[in-house]
C-alpha cells in the first residue's frame, strides 16, 4: 500500500488481514472439533491382536510357570553354595588342627596315642567327605536351575515365535488403516482445497476477499496439518510422487499466469497512450509510481538522481506534465495540480472520455 492511500484505507488493509488470519482461526478450530468427533478410525493396534489368543495365552501361562520354578532353584544353589563354604571351612580347620596335633606327636613320639590318631585320622575324614557332599549338592543344584532355566527360555522363545509369525499380517493391517485413515482425511481436506483454489481463481477482486483469503488460509493449514503428516508413505514413493505433481501444478498455473499476463501488456502497450493512461486504477497508478516503476508497463523507471522523468523510455507513456494553470511540474497520474490546484490535463481527458461513457477497464485494486 503506497503513501498515497487513503489513511483509512491503509486502517482498512490491515484490519482486512487479521479479519482473514481470525476467521482462518476460527476455521481451523470448528475442523478440529470434527476431526477429532469423527468415528475413531486410527484406534491403536498391536500385534498381540493377530497372535493365535489360546496358543498365546497358553505359551504367556507356560513360560511364567516355569519362571516361577526357576526361583526357588535359584534359591537351593545359593543354600548350597553357602553350605558348601561351610563345610570347605570345617574341613580347612579340622586339617589345620589335625596337622597340628600330628607334629606335636612327633616332637614327644608317645606310642600311647596311636589309637587317637586313628581317631582324629577319621575325623578329617569325614570332614572331607561332607564337603565333597556338600559340592556335589551345589552341582546337582546348579544342574537343576539350569535345566529350569533353558526350559523357561525355549518357552520364551516359542512365544516370541507366535508374535513373530503373525507380524505379517499385522503389518498389513497397519497398512490398510494408513490407508483408511489417510484417505478419510483426504475426504475431508480435498473439497476444501478445491473450493480454495476456485476462490483464489475467481475471487481475488470481490469485496468480500478477505473472507475468502482466511477460507484459503485454513485450507493451506489444514492440507499442511491434517493431511501431509498422514500420507501413507510406501517407502517414500507416495510423499516424492505428491511432491513432484504439486510442483509441476505450481510451475503450470504460474507459467500460464507470467504468459497471461505478458500478452495482456503486450496488447495493452499496442493500444493509444490515451486509452491506456485510461485503462489504469488511479490507486494502482499511485502504487507503482511510489515504487517507481510505470504505471504502463511495469518496468523501472530510468532515472538519474534528481532527475525528473517525462516519459517511460520502455512504453512512452507520459509519467510527468506541465500544469495548465501554473505551469508547474506535475506528475501526469495526480489528478490536480500540487501548486494552483487545477485539474491535470490527463485528470481532464480521463473525466471526459468517462462522461462520454467509455468504462474504464482493467483490474480493480486488490487490497
Ligand atoms: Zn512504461
Ligand atoms: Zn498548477
Amino acid at each position: 500500500m503506497s503513501k498515497s492511500a487513503r489513511r483509512p484505507q491503509r486502517i482498512f488493509s490491515v484490519v482486512m488481514w487479521l479479519l482473514s488470519i481470525v476467521f482462518a482461526v476460527f476455521l481451523t478450530g470448528l475442523g478440529n472439533t470434527v476431526m477429532r468427533d469423527l468415528p475413531k478410525v486410527d484406534k491403536q493396534i498391536s500385534v498381540e491382536q493377530f497372535v493365535d489368543q489360546e496358543q498365546y495365552k497358553a505359551a504367556q501361562d507356560r513360560e511364567r510357570d516355569l519362571e516361577r520354578a526357576v526361583i526357588p532353584l535359584s534359591r537351593a544353589v545359593e543354600d548350597a553354595v553357602q553350605a558348601e563354604r561351610s563345610a570347605v571351612r570345617d574341613y580347612n580347620s579340622g586339617k589345620a588342627s589335625f596337622e597340628n596335633w600330628i607334629k606335636n606327636r612327633k616332637a614327644t613320639e608317645s606310642a600311647a596315642q596311636n589309637p587317637q590318631v586313628i581317631a582324629r585320622t577319621r575325623n578329617v575324614e569325614a570332614l572331607q567327605n561332607a564337603r565333597r557332599d556338600a559340592e556335589r549338592r551345589t552341582e546337582d543344584a546348579r544342574i537343576a536351575q539350569r535345566d529350569a532355566e533353558r526350559a523357561r527360555d525355549d518357552a520364551r522363545r516359542a512365544r516370541a515365535q507366535l508374535t513373530g509369525d503373525a507380524r505379517p499380517a499385522y503389518r498389513k493391517a497397519l497398512r490398510g488403516q494408513e490407508f483408511r485413515v489417510f484417505a478419510m482425511r483426504l475426504a475431508l481436506t480435498l473439497p476444501l482445497l478445491i473450493i480454495a483454489a476456485w476462490m483464489v481463481a475467481k475471487k481475488r477482486g470481490s469485496a468480500y476477499w478477505p473472507l475468502y483469503r482466511g477460507f484459503t488460509m485454513f485450507a493451506l493449514f489444514a492440507f499442511f496439518v491434517e493431511l501431509v503428516p498422514y500420507l501413507p508413505s510406501y517407502g517414500g514413493y507416495v510423499r516424492y510422487a505428491v511432491g513432484i505433481v504439486m510442483v509441476i501444478a505450481a510451475g503450470h498455473f504460474i507459467i500460464r499466469g507470467m504468459r497471461q499476463y505478458m500478452a495482456r501488456k503486450q496488447l495493452e502497450e499496442a493500444r493509444s497512450e490515451a486509452q491506456r493512461r485510461q485503462s489504469i486504477d488511479y490507486e494502482t497508478a499511485l502504487k507503482k509510481l511510489a515504487a517507481k516503476s510505470c504505471p504502463g508497463c511495469d518496468r523501472a523507471i530510468l532515472q538519474k538522481e534528481g532527475e525528473e522523468v517525462d516519459f517511460c523510455v520502455h512504453c512512452g507513456i507520459r509519467l510527468r506534465e506541465n500544469c495548465t494553470g501554473c505551469g508547474h511540474h506535475n506528475i501526469s497520474f495526480h489528478r490536480f495540480c500540487r501548486s494552483c490546484g487545477v485539474p491535470s490535463a490527463s485528470h481532464k481527458a480521463k473525466t471526459q472520455t468517462a462522461e462520454v461513457g467509455v468504462e474504464p477497464t482493467g483490474p480493480p485494486a486488490v487490497i
